[in-house]
């Protein structure tokens, strides 16, 4: 049996460089708290997304969470349902109840022309995904929030370091999250941020994400404990310095993709803009039962069969989470719906190598 390939596996710095890192903690014993890695990551991350307003958090969810209520939202938020349940239980989690809207064709984001008959007089959001790392329509995005006085947040959690006309995603909209979690192209093991357009969001996230605890240490408001420590910090520092590496990796393994399974009728990739720069966060296929002579769930099979691991990511639709009990039938976001049942994450991370990725390629093929 060939080696087991995972979907995906954690980009890590050597063991020397993290201990290199992290001992200074020992001398000081100041390991969470907004303490000297937290500050020195902060600033490293607002230089190399060209953010400001940049705030970290103990994990991209609560980030998220941490967003919704700094902002007062109340009522309904127009939201996409091909996204991991963590954008729409935040919304759920937050009181808000989540307004499905159909997604594209080619890019898997939210249909920005289906967004504006979904509003009413309680929308105060849209929280749309850059799903994959592709980016959401923001121009049209932005204009209808204009026009109704609603906030944007985007869970950029898959969009580290991608750009858009030049600009980083985390410029857009009102915020934006972004996760470090293990899994992702960047991370500090767990972890997030925050991105405002407005200092003061920052400001208040600072506050809620220490109980609420103000300056002169009375509690303005009921706050959280959504603080990332020092260890996390420390690993993030290590990480960014490799990133471009990382990221030059994951390219040669997505293009390797490519060349093997472009013209292989009835399994669609994903497109990506030219106006879009990449950070090569997943490689999404999309198979198409009738043209492919299989199912999803036949190829995933054949895959595990041989001892490669793939992701239905996203699947289900967030929709379809039992607390609905049915209230969103699949069907009207048909679009989604068709997305979720033929979409399949192959293996992809940094140092995946060209052989695995042709044996990974061939099982599909010879299907
Ligand atoms: C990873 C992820 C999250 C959650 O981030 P955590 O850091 O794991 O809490 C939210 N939304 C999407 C789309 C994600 O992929």
């Amino acid at each position: 049996m060939d080696e087991k390939v995972l979907v995906t596996r954690s980009s890590m710095p050597s063991f020397e460089e993290y201990a290199e890192e992290i001992k200074p903690l020992w001398e000081t014993r100041w390991i969470t708290n907004s303490g000297v890695k937290h500050r020195e990551l902060e600033k490293e991350l607002c230089r190399y997304l060209n953010a400001e307003n940049l705030n970290l958090c103990v994990n991209g969810h609560q980030a998220l969470e941490a967003i919704i209520e700094v902002f007062g939202l109340k009522g309904e938020a127009v939201t996409t349902p091909f996204t991991f349940t963590s954008t729409t239980n935040s919304i759920v989690r937050k009181g808000l109840k989540p307004v499905f809207c159909d997604i594209r064709e080619d890019d898997f984001t939210i249909d920005a022309d289906k967004i504006e008959p979904l509003i009413t007089e309680k929308t105060s959001a849209i929280i749309p995904v850059h799903v994959y790392g592709n980016i959401c329509q923001y121009e049209k995005i932005q204009k209808i929030a204009d026009k109704y006085g609603l906030k944007v947040i985007y869970d950029a959690a898959h969009a580290f370091g991608v750009t858009v006309d030049g600009m980083g995603a985390g410029s857009l909209g009102d915020a934006s999250m972004f996760s470090f979690h293990a899994t992702k192209v960047f991370h500090t093991i767990e972890g997030g941020c925050a991105i405002f357009k407005e200092r003061k969001y920052y400001d208040r996230l600072n506050q809620y994400k220490n109980f609420g605890l103000g300056e002169d240490g009375e509690i303005d408001f009921a706050g959280s404990n959504v603080k990332m420590n020092e260890f996390a910090a420390a690993m993030g520092l290590c990480n960014l310095r490799h990133i471009e590496q990382s990221v030059a990796s994951r390219k040669r393994a997505v293009l390797r993709y490519r060349e093997n399974l472009e013209n292989v009728n009835g399994i669609k990739l994903n497109a990506v803009r030219e106006n879009v720069k990449s950070n090569y966060a997943y490689f999404p296929i999309v198979v198409d039962p009738e043209k492919f002579g299989k199912t999803r769930d036949e190829v995933f099979e054949a895959l595990a069969k041989n001892n490669i691991g793939a992701r239905k990511y996203f699947y289900p639709l967030t929709s379809q989470n039992k607390e609905f009990c049915g209230a969103y039938p699949a069907s009207q976001t048909p679009v989604a719906d068709k997305i979720a049942r033929g979409v399949l994450c192959l293996p992809l991370y940094e140092g995946l190598s060209n052989e695995t990725i042709d044996r990974i390629c061939g099982v599909i093929k010879s299907l």
